[in-house]
């Protein structure tokens, strides 16, 4: 992730809408790929930004979710709208009369904003003109007089990917819902952007390795076929994973089905590429090609050392866990030649980068 900085020389991060020293609203200016700062005019805005350095400035008006929603942060160039290129892919959003949901909406639009950075880094297909185009819902369980309830079957909402469409149960964008279900679940984290991240790692599955590398798929990662995904979730909720799951797995939960290792090993190839380039971006660590996913996991190695120290003298939780072994690194680079070979000219994955976006 890139810093950004604002007409008056102050710097400006992915989230903000406003500068805090001249006090002028910013937002994402697609024209620009970058946070600017925006000036009103009859009605809309002109980006400050200078791309060309020819003094063409884009006019743009606000994401309907930006304007009368707030919780957005992106423009829309003339002639686009009425939702900015992040927000258009929302098929279905929380319930607005439901207290709190508004908060819950802003936190799940910053994760995927954040996602959807990610997959344009990479130069990844996700939006119109693919086949399924990726989508989103974001839904909450119903409510009894206004408190959640424990849901039937068949009303609850699930978490998950079909068809290109995201599902993620609001409940997840509060923190202290999903706080517990982390500690129910023994997982190391549970965020908002590993949800997406995972989510998404479905959608390239269906997108890339369906019916065009299934076989080298099945060599890493086990045969999908053989048991199926019922059964294998079946199993894994009465068994559990395997106690050795750690000599092969980046978590216990892909264990359960060579779909589910996919989305988690995908999951974890985003969550070490965004580090990774942040770093670079922020002058932590040189920013040069990266030759190899070996040497991308040398650097998030080194970074997690120091960020994992950080986090516990405030008492946080480890920023890396676990250790990478051989056979997920194997798995890693697998996701990293799929990722290069579906990448759009000016992608290209994080390792193979051009210059700064
Ligand atoms: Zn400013
Ligand atoms: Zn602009
Ligand atoms: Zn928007």
């Amino acid at each position: 992730m890139r810093l950004y900085s604002c007409a008056c020389g102050n710097r400006l991060y992915f989230d903000n809408t406003k500068c805090t020293q001249c006090g002028r609203d910013v937002g994402w200016c697609q024209g620009c790929a970058a946070i600017t700062a925006l000036e009103p005019e009859g009605g809309k805005f002109r980006c400050l930004g200078d791309p060309l350095g020819d003094g063409s400035r884009h006019l743009v008006t606000l994401c309907q979710n930006y304007a009368t929603e707030g919780v957005c942060n992106r423009t829309i160039p003339e002639g686009g709208g009425p939702f900015c290129d992040c927000c258009a892919l929302n098929e279905t959003v929380p319930d607005m009369s439901v207290d709190g949901n508004r908060e819950r909406w802003a936190r799940l639009e910053a994760a995927k904003r954040r996602l959807i950075y990610a997959l344009d880094r990479l130069g990844l297909p996700f939006g119109a003109g693919t086949e399924p185009p990726l989508s989103f819902a974001f839904m909450g369980d119903p409510l009894d007089d206004k408190l959640w309830r424990k849901a039937g079957e068949e009303e609850r909402v699930y978490t998950g990917h079909a068809d290109g469409l995201i599902t993620i149960n609001i409940q997840e964008a509060d923190p202290a819902e999903r706080e517990q279900i982390r500690v129910d679940m023994g997982e190391a984290h549970r965020t908002l952007i590993g949800h997406f991240r995972h989510e998404v790692g479905h959608y390239y599955w269906d997108l890339l390795v369906r019916g065009q590398c299934e076989t080298q798929f099945k060599a890493l990662f086990g045969d999908h076929e053989n048991p199926t995904y019922s059964e294998a979730l079946e199993r894994h909720y009465n068994e559990g994973a395997p106690a050795n799951w750690e000599e092969s797995y980046i978590s216990a939960y892909a264990t359960m089905h060579p779909w589910e290792d996919w989305a988690e090993t995908w999951a974890l190839y985003l969550d070490i590429a965004s580090v990774v380039d942040t770093a670079e971006e922020l002058g932590l660590v040189p920013r040069q090609q990266i030759p190899s996913v070996d040497e991308m996991l040398r650097r998030y190695r080194a970074l997690g050392l120091v960020l994992n120290e950080l986090n516990r003298e405030m008492g946080m939780l480890d920023f890396a866990t676990g250790v990478i072994n051989p056979a997920v690194a194997g798995k890693l680079e697998f996701i990293d030649l799929v990722v290069r070979r579906a990448a759009k000219p000016g992608g290209g994955g994080f390792l193979d980068k051009g210059p700064a976006m």
